[in-house]
């Protein structure tokens, strides 16, 4: 038998191995295999069996260990994974250990892990030591302490001296045992599975779970929510007829969307396992959570994107929420879309997903208005609350103070007045998005980007934005040695810093990457945001997602016009997506809520449909110019992706390929090659960039000429210096 083998390389190959000398000469598909591969070793996930191979048999290494005796990935998601990599064009070695835990990808056993852990005996008592013993006086009351048993890293945590532990056991004061991972409120099962009743639903929450109760077997459905509608309550209330069935929810959130606040509301609801699958968890947890999910015993996960290669054991329901969220596309490596993979995984399952969101994804609303996916409506507010009232406020010969006009300042007078609070977005952090020369002009430049570095002043500093480059900040024109630098144009902190002088009474809050990248810095400010006293949140899209925040009245998007003239024909999409998520921040409770546009373009076109007639108009408007256009969703592209450290190499990479393919007429008919251009940003991180785009109605020629270039690609000679990448429905350009 030959075992072959999927190994993390960037080769579109498996690799052929004899069985190892002392195991099995057979194994099943998914199991790992130890492996040696050049000069190193390798562990790899067995693919398939094989008779022959096309090595000669003498040339073949064995494999040097079988690391499981039934398969680590699961049937299920081999099956998502490897359908991913062909779907995706990547390498299936790389798409296959994605689908696992890190520890696993590392060769670790597919068990939980037993932990020691420490108590104090329990005739011990602190009698038993003498005074002049401290340090073991200080570690035996930890012990006591924690009659539940502790660990030494949490001992040594609390002030304890681990090393003295042998010296109380000897003592027959402290006792080691063995410890299982507990799965969090895993003893509570059995009992009534809802901790807290359900709230009553309104007619269109009622007709969205009658219509998922309904749903038999593969059911694709669209929940169109506004801001506000309830949508989460129609998620909950599916759950539980889930969880009443005996079967596990999956539920995909995205990378902003997975507060505290969102996993209290779904463990407060039931009274069953539910594992949040976060990025603060290491690596041990996140095992755990894998192995409580494939067992079958934790009943709720919520997760990123990446929580799609979640193993479920007893599949009924997978959700996506805000299913038209950028973060759901994995931007480097093995670029998957977690969305459309969530839809691949339920037909698989034959079972429904649901995707949901106030401004739905063009490709899921086309789906949806072609009846491919059902399509359910939330047009109202629960409860009480009213939809804002939305104004374009023209700022054309407006005197603006650090990009606040008159007008708005005046506005959110008049809402702290009242004693609410106010939430101003700005979708650009730092001080100034440039700083420039006042004598002659010239930007501080990215050295390795064509763009502007940012300025900071919190601490101060330039920063990249694009390759994380930071400088000081400079005293003289490089290009003319003025030391008349000035900020040009406005970011949160400067935003912050002249609210503060306007309103010198009332705490500004901002609310960015770095306001918030000390631990718990964002928890604290949603406390004194929940706290309700009246405030002014500035922030960047991380407030404008998820977050209900029940005291704010007034919401002004400081910059509107910010992605109306985008190079990208999804920039028009992006920006009414934004712009209404942060709109529906405001008036979400008893209080009306309104929303002030700040524009230069208060006649666009696209802006004044968006307001006053919804998302629903704007997006079948934008759908009319898409078809016409035979842009996505009415054709499909991929994107071949070309970088290398000298200018112009990357493009004649691109064009070569292009060339060859159409000399020797290789891509089939129905498929264009557009390009190579050069990228937006033609220079990033020191790189220079260009892309090939390929657009085909149908999806399967375009795999086809996919396959042809990854082939050309890999035998191409200038390979070696060039780096490229493919993005098959890539969501930005
Ligand atoms: P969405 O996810 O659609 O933005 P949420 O699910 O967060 O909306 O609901 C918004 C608010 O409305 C929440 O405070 C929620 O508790 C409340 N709510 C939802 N459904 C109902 C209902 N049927 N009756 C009363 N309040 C509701
Ligand atoms: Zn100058
Ligand atoms: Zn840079």
């Amino acid at each position: 038998m030959i075992f072959r083998v999927a190994i993390p390389t960037p080769l579109y190959r498996l690799f052929d191995y004899r069985p190892p000398v002392y195991g099995p000469e057979a194994a099943l598909p998914g199991c790992r295999v130890r492996v040696p591969f050049g000069r190193r070793e390798a562990i790899g996930i067995l693919v398939s069996l094989a008779d022959s191979s096309e090595v000669p048999l003498d040339k073949l290494k064995p494999v040097l260990e079988l690391l499981d005796a039934r398969p680590v990935l699961t049937p299920d998601l081999f099956h998502l994974a490897s359908w991913a990599a062909r779907y995706y064009q990547h390498p299936i070695g790389d798409a296959l250990q994605q689908a696992l835990p890190v520890l696993l990808r590392q060769g670790q056993p597919d068990r939980f892990q037993h932990q020691t852990l420490w108590r104090a005996a329990t005739t011990a008592t602190m009698e038993q030591l003498s005074a002049r013993a401290e340090r073991q006086r200080e570690l035996l009351a930890l012990l006591l302490d924690h009659p539940q048993g502790i660990s030494t890293d949490a001992l040594r945590a609390e002030g304890g001296n681990p090393a003295l532990l042998k010296t109380l056991a000897e003592k027959g004061l402290a006792v080691p045992f063995e410890h299982l991972p507990a799965l969090p409120h895993a003893d509570e099962q059995g009992s009534d599975i809802l901790r807290e009743p359900p709230l009553p639903l309104h007619d269109e929450q009622q007709a969205a779970v009658e219509a998922l109760h309904q749903a038999r077997g593969f059911t694709p459905i669209l929940l169109e929510g506004v801001t506000g509608s309830g949508k989460t309550e129609v998620y909950l209330q599916a759950i539980q007829r889930c969880l009443e069935q005996g079967t596990q929810a999956l539920v995909l959130v995205p990378e902003i969307g997975l507060t505290p606040q969102t996993i209290t509301r779904f463990k407060a609801r039931f009274r069953v396992p539910v594992l949040a699958l976060h990025s603060g968890l290491t690596d041990r947890q996140r095992l755990d959570a894998w192995l409580w999910a494939r067992e079958g015993s934790a009943r709720i996960l919520i997760g990123t994107r990446s929580a799609i290669f979640t193993p479920l054991r007893n599949p009924g329901l997978i959700i996506v929420d805000e299913e038209h969220d950028g973060s759901f596309k994995q931007q480097d490596g093995f670029r998957y879309h977690a969305r459309d993979l969530a839809v691949f995984r339920a037909r698989e399952y034959d079972i429904p997903v649901l995707l949901g969101s106030a401004t739905p994804s063009l490709e899921t609303l086309h789906n949806a208005l072609s009846g491919r996916f059902h399509h359910l409506h939330l047009s109202r507010r629960a409860g009480n609350a009213k939809p804002p009232r939305f104004e374009l406020l023209d700022i054309r010969q407006q005197q603006l103070d650090a990009g606040l006009s008159t007008p708005l300042l005046q506005r959110i007078h008049e809402h702290l007045a009242r004693g609410t609070q106010v939430l101003l977005f700005l979708n650009r952090r730092g001080f100034s998005p440039a700083l420039v020369c006042h004598d002659c002009g010239t930007p501080v430049d990215c050295t390795r980007c064509d763009a502007r570095m940012t300025l900071h002043r919190k601490p101060p500093h330039l920063h990249c934005h694009h390759c994380d480059r930071q400088t000081p900040i400079p005293r003289q024109c490089a290009h003319c040695g003025s030391t008349q630098l000035r900020p040009a144009g406005n970011g949160t902190e400067r935003i912050e810093e002249r609210l503060a002088d306007h309103f010198p009474h009332t705490p500004v809050l901002r609310v960015d990457r770095d306001s918030t990248q000390r631990k718990h810095a964002l928890e604290r400010i949603m406390t004194q945001v929940h706290s309700g006293a009246p405030c002014i949140l500035v922030g960047t899209q991380m407030l404008a997602k998820g977050h209900h925040f029940p005291k704010v009245t007034l919401v002004a998007v400081l910059d509107a016009d910010a992605g109306l003239f985008s190079a990208d024909f999804r920039g028009m999409e992006k920006t009414a997506q934004l712009i209404l998520q942060v709109a529906g921040r405001a008036g979400r409770a008893d209080l009306p809520g309104e929303v002030l546009l700040q524009t230069f373009n208060a006649d666009h076109p696209m802006l004044n449909t968006l307001v006053h007639t919804g998302y629903d108009a704007f997006a079948r408007e934008e759908l009319g110019l898409r078809r016409g256009g035979h842009l996505p969703p009415f054709a499909h592209h991929a994107l071949i992706r070309a970088e290398a450290g000298q200018p112009a190499l990357a493009e004649n990479f691109l064009l070569s390929l292009r060339e060859l393919a159409d000399q020797q007429q290789l891509l089939p008919a129905g498929v264009q090659s557009i390009g190579p251009f050069p990228s937006l940003m033609e220079k990033r991180a020191g790189l220079f960039r260009a892309q090939l785009l390929l657009q085909s109605r149908q999806r399967s020629p375009l795999h086809q000429a996919l396959a042809v270039l990854t082939g050309l690609m890999q035998a191409h000679p200038e390979s070696r210096r060039v780096r490229w990448t493919l993005d098959v429905d890539p969501v930005d350009s």
